[in-house]
């Protein structure tokens, strides 16, 4: 293959194998279990990985709650803002190793791992290390007298995070980010379909100077290491993120020791676009929305919704862009679209298809694996379009997560709202129109957590994040991921 990693990253991968990271060391499995790293873009196997036990969770949670109480909780809001602003540092100066690593581990195009995740990244951090120094309590007016009333918000405590294989990098900072900037402590385990950077990350952790214990990093398998960090009764909240099935596993076990819980799960985007839009903007907009990251992202926007009178236009303009997009090896620089990120997600979505072609839906493009050269190593689809498909059919209610997107006509706003929102789900949507009234009163009747008008897939961390409905509950980002990693302590005062 030509595209050869730095001499940065063919050095961490031949640390291989690695082991976890627990209290600033790293350290074995505790029954020596290991499994592979691969790259999906070629299948070639990158590295092994330890896969934490039980046991090892526990150490973990031993590790972490003697930081709580330790080190940790001695320095200062402007010491834990030091801190982290290390870490952004650290993390834009390494950015061009960890886009690397990420596009090895993860298939996801060196151009936008370079361009957007690595900055995200560090963004993340920097937004966060202005938080600890903020977060401050309030004097409540009660009405009894000779009482005076102030909260404190203190760290939930030892905080278990577990995340999905998509956007690792981001995930990552995303999610523990806050949890530190907060007070808390970290369990953290990533997919063990990508969990490279996780490791690199955890060197950047230790060298911007949090303490150990602070940030433990487990890589591992979800019935293994995910329902040891689910069941622990040491960990006081579980920030996860991925499918409704496990996520709803999550919630059970969490209720063992009453956990504190943030879930952001599933999802199926309804994204509209009215006859009004600017199709310029709205047509690369819903391309972008439904097969950026290779459709394999939970707010992909994959119920496209288009009023009658465009509908046949913009179908076709989507499929003029779907044959033209270079789909490839993540580490081309030239490439917009990589693989899909394994086997199994590879045939979960071509059930779909095949399903679907089955009950005699035809796609207006795609539906098939490219073959022949390098596409051959690894699980290559083209962006696929269908219309014609019934709101209730299997393709146009379930979660896909992969380049697959239905296209669904529409008459009227009342109309589309309706169909936009017959779903379990709610974590985004987007519509697209010129019509300022429509456009917010669209977006104010979308159940989503999220909606973008005449825009898509735009994130940022003061922005709060996360579902409605089945798409979960509690939200990243914001001040409200702030207020989710503390608890609220009322102190009353006698001063008559
Ligand atoms: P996806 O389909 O996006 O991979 P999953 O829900 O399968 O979503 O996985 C998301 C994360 O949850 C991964 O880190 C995975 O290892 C973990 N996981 C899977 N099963 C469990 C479980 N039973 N308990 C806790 N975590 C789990
Ligand atoms: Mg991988």
């Amino acid at each position: 293959m030509p595209h050869t990693p730095s001499a940065a990253t063919t050095a961490f991968l031949a640390r291989s194998p690695f082991g976890l990271f627990i209290n600033g060391e790293w350290s074995e499995s505790g029954d020596g279990q290991s499994f592979a790293a691969a790259n999906p873009s070629d299948g070639a196997e990158l590295a092994q990985l330890a896969q934490a036990t039980a046991a090892d969770v526990d150490r973990a949670v031993t590790a972490a709650r003697a930081a709580l109480s330790g080190p940790w909780s001695h320095l200062s809001p402007a010491d834990r803002s030091a801190l982290l602003r290390n870490l952004g540092n650290l993390i834009t100066a390494h950015a061009a190793e960890l886009a690397e690593l990420e596009s090895l581990d993860n298939g996801k195009p060196i151009r936008h791992t370079r361009a957007i995740d690595a900055r995200v990244a560090a963004r993340q951090a920097y937004h966060f290390a202005g938080w600890p120094t903020k977060i401050s309590g309030e004097t409540p007016a009660v009405s009894i007298p000779n009482h005076l009333v102030y909260t404190r918000r203190e760290p939930v405590g030892v905080v278990g995070i577990i995340i999905p294989w998509n956007y690792p990098l981001i995930h990552t900072l995303q999610k523990i980010s806050p949890a530190l900037a907060c007070g808390n402590t970290v369990i953290f385990k990533p997919a063990e379909q990508a969990s490279l950077v996780a490791l690199r990350l955890a060197e950047l952790f230790a060298q911007a100077g949090f303490p150990p214990g602070v940030v433990n990093i487990l890589t591992g398998d979800g019935p293994t290491t995910g329902a040891a960090i689910a069941n622990h009764p040491g960990i006081n909240k579980v920030q996860f993120t991925g499918s409704l099935a496990v996520g709803r596993t999550v919630m059970q076990a969490a209720a063992g020791s009453l956990k504190r819980l943030a879930l952001e799960l599933g999802n199926k985007a309804a994204n509209i676009i009215f006859a009004d839009a600017d199709l310029s903007e709205a047509v690369p907009g819903a391309f972008k929305a439904a097969f950026g990251n290779t459709g394999q992202s939970c707010v992909a926007g994959s119920r496209l919704f288009v009023q009658q009178d465009i509908a046949a236009d913009v179908t076709r303009q989507l499929a003029e862009r779907a044959a033209t997009v270079n789909i490839g090896h993540a580490l081309n620089p030239a490439t917009e679209l990589g693989p899909i990120i394994d086997r199994a997600q590879f045939e979960a979505i071509s059930g779909y298809i095949h399903r679907a072609k089955a009950q005699g839906a035809t796609p207006v493009f795609g539906g098939q694996r490219l073959t022949g050269g390098d596409f051959e190593r690894g699980f290559y689809l083209p962006p696929t379009l269908f219309s014609g498909v019934p709101d209730d059919a299997e393709l146009a209610c379930e979660e896909i997560f992969g380049p697959v997107v239905t296209v669904h006509p529409f008459e009227s706003e009342a109309e589309v709202i309706r169909r936009a929102n017959a779903t379990p789900y709610g974590l985004a949507a987007g519509v697209w129109s010129r019509d300022v009234g429509r456009a917010h009163r669209v977006a104010a009747a979308l159940q989503a957590g999220v909606v973008w008008v005449n825009t898509y897939d735009m994130f940022d961390p003061a922005a709060p994040f996360g579902g409605f409905k089945q798409s979960g509950f509690g939200r990243d980002n914001g001040r409200e991921v702030i207020e989710a990693y503390t608890e609220v302590k009322s102190v009353w005062v006698k001063t008559g």
